[in-house]
């Protein structure tokens, strides 16, 4: 078993400082469900989390199993187990998906399955897509909903121990969002040890596919509640009215 442990997580972008001390602690297997207003740093944590330039951390600890990634580049966070699923995933033409995968399981120091492009066709079939479409360049051309289904593929096939899915509901329609939750909920049962979700999401709708076990609400950089499922549906109805920024001229 694992733990990723976000301790009193600062950040900066821009200039300006969005995440103001997170604490968030997730083990394998465990889906926690983080909501919040538009521009509340959800998509900010995620990239902190993986380290991603321009995102400044000017405090607090980030580890799996004790080991600080904070410091570290993108590939070697990957290699100590996390994955991010992007909220807009980027188009890199020239570059097929095959050898992304290649270069991240090199980066995770496990060799690529030699079968590697007959399992993306399986994946792919299992997503309700084309192998086709799947082994295009990065992205490119691709639907929003296309991406969403291709960055599914790549996190169950490199099977990493922790994954943030930003607004992956996003671009996706009901029954695709369905077809995506059933497998990632697949792989988190079925790897070893089990698949730890952090799941971004604005909509209850993933949330009903995706049983979180905590949902916490992310405003004003900080995570200011933490509850169960139940906490999702009373934000869907009541909205985020109470959580959004304060204004300092009102
Ligand atoms: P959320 O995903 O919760 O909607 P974001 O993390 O995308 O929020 O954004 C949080 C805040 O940080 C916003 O005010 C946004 O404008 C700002 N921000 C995010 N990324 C950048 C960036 N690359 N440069 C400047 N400001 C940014
Ligand atoms: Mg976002």
């Amino acid at each position: 078993m694992s733990t990723l442990d976000i301790k009193g997580l600062r950040v900066a972008v821009g200039g300006g400082e969005i995440l103001k001390g997170v604490d968030l602690r997730v083990e394998s297997g465990e889906i926690h469900a983080v909501m919040g207003p538009n521009g509340s740093g959800k998509s900010t944590l995620a990239h902190a989390l993986m380290g991603r330039p321009g995102y400044e951390v000017t405090g607090g600890s980030i580890t799996i199993d004790g080991v600080e990634l904070l410091g570290l580049e993108p590939a070697a966070r990957a290699a100590a187990g996390l994955f991010l699923a992007f909220q807009y995933p980027i188009e890199v033409p020239g570059v097929p998906v095959a050898a992304v995968l290649r270069e991240a399981f090199a980066a995770m120091g496990r060799p690529a399955s030699e079968a590697l492009a007959a399992e993306m066709a399986v994946e792919a079939a299992a997503l309700g897509t084309s192998a086709e479409l799947m082994s295009r360049h990065m992205n490119v051309g691709l639907s929003g909903g296309e991406k969403k289904r291709n960055e599914t593929l790549q996190l169950v096939l490199l099977r990493p121990r922790f994954a943030v899915l930003d607004e992956l509901d996003s671009g996706l329609d009901v029954d695709a969002l369905s077809v995506v939750a059933r497998r990632i909920e697949q792989a988190r049962r079925d790897n070893d040890p089990p698949l730890g979700l952090i799941a971004i999401t604005h909509y209850r709708r993933l949330l009903q596919e995706l049983r979180p076990d905590v949902v916490h609400v992310l405003a004003r950089g900080r995570i200011v509640r933490s509850g169960g499922p139940e906490l999702a549906s009373e934000l869907e109805d009541t909205g985020y009215a109470g959580y959004r920024e304060v204004s300092s001229t009102s």
